[in-house]
């Protein structure tokens, strides 16, 4: 039973990463898990092993590790095949259409349709364009060069889930990206896949993702697999009140570095405005255990923080 942090090495981190970070390897001690820290570096253009060591030594300043410290690190970039198995699951099944769609052709049809949905849908939810193709509008648009994602044929599912943060959240799933034009599995798809093949049991990750997570559970249930306890945390904003962005100033390790700011005082901001309590005379070693001590979740604070009640 493991919790754990899954970044996308394509930049430094920022605090509110790290605050999610910090969190997540709280909890997983908290509750006895093992804690892993995953690289979802799906996206082969924007990752790198640069970003990748980075993000490790940064997670490793604030006192986050994986369990082991020198497991290895795992990527989504060497599990191509075993997402790659789930999809074709879910085909023999007759779960997955390919669709030709643009994101241009997408949003103009999201914004003619536009109706208050009842429920939940996700940012850009999928209208279902080339959900009924037939095979000859099929074999046309591949004949027109037009390359296909391929799709889950989800039927307007709803699911409700328990988050441990947020509360009850009720969605419709979508026909959600199972892989993308270009071959490579979707994030959603591959984080069920690797959740549950990692013993993944409990996802502690911004808020931003609560409403992807509907669609995350009807895969899992699709594919057999268990259900991971959630916990969504609350955003870090920037000071236009959107979320805390690079832009924002000095928001990473090495921008406060610069500025002089160390990374225990960093470490200790980013507990307090979790809500938790800052040991005393604690080196970076024993920092996540020192917090788990003391933790309960009801001290976490719900709602969104603003970056200066995480500076230090
Ligand atoms: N890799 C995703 C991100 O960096 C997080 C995925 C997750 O925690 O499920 O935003």
């Amino acid at each position: 039973m493991s919790g754990r942090y899954a970044p996308s090495p394509t930049g430094d981190l920022h605090l509110g990463n790290l605050r999610t970070a910090l969190l997540a390897a709280v909890v997983a001690r908290w509750s006895g898990r093992r804690f892993v820290i995953r690289m979802e570096d799906l996206d082969r253009v924007t990752s790198s092993r640069e970003h990748e060591s980075r993000q490790l030594a940064d997670l490793a300043a604030i006192g986050v590790r994986s369990d082991p410290p020198d497991a290895p690190v795992v990527r989504q970039s060497d599990r191509f095949d075993l997402h790659r198995a789930a999809i074709a699951h879910l085909a023999e099944r007759g779960l997955v259409y390919p669709c030709f769609c643009t994101r241009r052709e997408i949003r103009a049809e999201i914004e003619a349709a536009a109706s208050a949905p009842h429920v939940h849908l996700p940012d850009g939810a999928y209208p279902g364009t080339c959900r009924e193709l037939s095979e000859s509008e099929r074999a046309r648009r591949s004949a027109e060069g037009r390359r296909s994602a391929l799709r889950l044929r989800a039927d307007g599912e709803e699911i409700t889930i328990v988050d441990r943060i947020a509360g009850e959240y009720r969605g419709v799933v979508d026909d959600v990206v199972l892989a993308r034009a270009d071959g490579v599995p979707s994030y959603n798809l591959a984080v069920v896949v690797d959740d549950a093949a990692q013993g993944v049991t409990q996802v502690v990750r911004g808020h931003d993702l609560l409403a992807s997570t509907p669609r995350q559970v009807h895969l899992q249930r699709l594919l057999g697999l268990p259900t991971p306890e959630y916990w969504h945390v609350g955003l870090v904003l920037g000071p236009s009140g959107d979320r805390l962005a690079k832009r924002d100033g000095a928001v990473t390790l090495a921008d406060l570095a610069s500025a002089g700011v160390d990374g225990g005082a960093v470490r200790s901001a980013l507990a307090r405005s979790l809500g938790l309590t800052v040991p005393d005379m604690v080196g970076v070693d024993g920092f996540v255990a020192a917090l788990a001590s003391t933790f309960a979740p009801e001290l976490v604070p719900a709602g969104p923080v603003s970056v200066d009640d995480v500076l230090p």
